[in-house]
């Protein structure tokens, strides 16, 4: 069994691994013998990722990228290639979100969300498939949330990126299957990380309504995310694609 979850000799990048739940991901990851390419924008934070992955015995390396850029994504996908000799893993992770209802939101703020959440994940799968597809097989993680599933009135761009991505998800899944490229989406429950710790200042009450919708009775961590993302990135998942899977200490099934 544990052959199905070992990652030993495959090359991961994590875009906004050097935070939250990408770091959360790349320390499964990392943990189950892949090397990690922490990519971000803010070098300091990926170098302390790095340094971190590193203690736990993973390869790891950085990758200064703006995942909006189609240039940077281009780059980053050679350096990683170039470094590491080959690409089996990419978990589309960078995100943000704006709070506001749809009639504030300023069109610069739509498209700053929808370019960073899901127009990136669309340049980082379509710059990595060729890698995978020459190596014959290939599996892609990408973050959806629950405002891939529900609504709330603060999440105009931040919802509609997040349901897109379930449904970019599904067509890479189908277009890609023949190449033993597995895509699937995670989608994460409230989880404590510097996004929502913004969300928690912004949004009264917020924390309270979380705690008391999810049966777990608490707020995620990034480390409840590196499961999932060793499963999805390992052999033992090789006939499931296409899905999208709540990490959410159960908040989506609540009644
Ligand atoms: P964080 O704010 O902690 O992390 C966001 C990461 O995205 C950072 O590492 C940041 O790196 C990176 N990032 C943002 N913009 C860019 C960009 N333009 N180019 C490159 N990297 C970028 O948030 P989370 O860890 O909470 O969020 C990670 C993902 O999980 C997001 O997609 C989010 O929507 C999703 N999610 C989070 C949930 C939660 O409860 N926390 C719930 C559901 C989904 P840098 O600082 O270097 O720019």
């Amino acid at each position: 069994m544990k052959g199905m979850f070992d990652l030993t000799g495959k090359v991961a990048i994590v875009t906004g691994g050097n935070g939250g739940i990408g770091l959360g991901m790349a320390r499964g990851l990392g943990s189950a013998g892949a090397t990690v390419v922490v990519a971000g924008r803010n070098a300091a934070k990926s170098a302390a990722a790095v340094k971190e992955l590193a203690a736990l015995g993973a390869t790891a390396s950085q990758i200064e990228v703006d995942v909006c850029s189609e240039a940077a994504v281009r780059s980053m996908v050679a350096a990683a290639v170039d470094r590491h000799g080959r690409l089996d893993i990419l978990i589309n992770n960078a995100g943000i979100n704006v709070r506001k209802p749809p009639h504030e939101m300023a069109l610069s703020e739509w498209t700053r969300v929808i370019e960073t959440n899901l127009t990136s994940a669309y340049l980082c799968s379509h710059a990595a498939y060729p890698h995978m597809k020459q190596a014959g097989a290939g599996k892609v993680v990408n973050i959806g949330s629950m405002m891939s599933i529900f609504g709330a009135s603060f999440t105009p761009a931040y919802a509609a990126s997040k349901g897109g991505i379930v449904q970019f998800t599904r067509v890479c899944a189908t277009a890609w299957a023949r190449d033993n490229i597995q895509v699937n989406a995670v989608l994460p429950g409230w989880i404590d990380t510097d996004l929502t710790i913004q969300a928690r200042q912004q949004v009264p009450g917020l924390h309270e309504r979380i705690l008391a919708r999810t049966p777990a009775d608490r707020w995620g961590t990034p480390d409840d995310l590196a499961g999932i993302a060793v499963f999805l990135c390992g052999r033992g998942s090789d006939f499931v694609t296409g899905t999208a899977i709540p990490v959410d200490g159960g908040y989506s099934v609540q009644g």
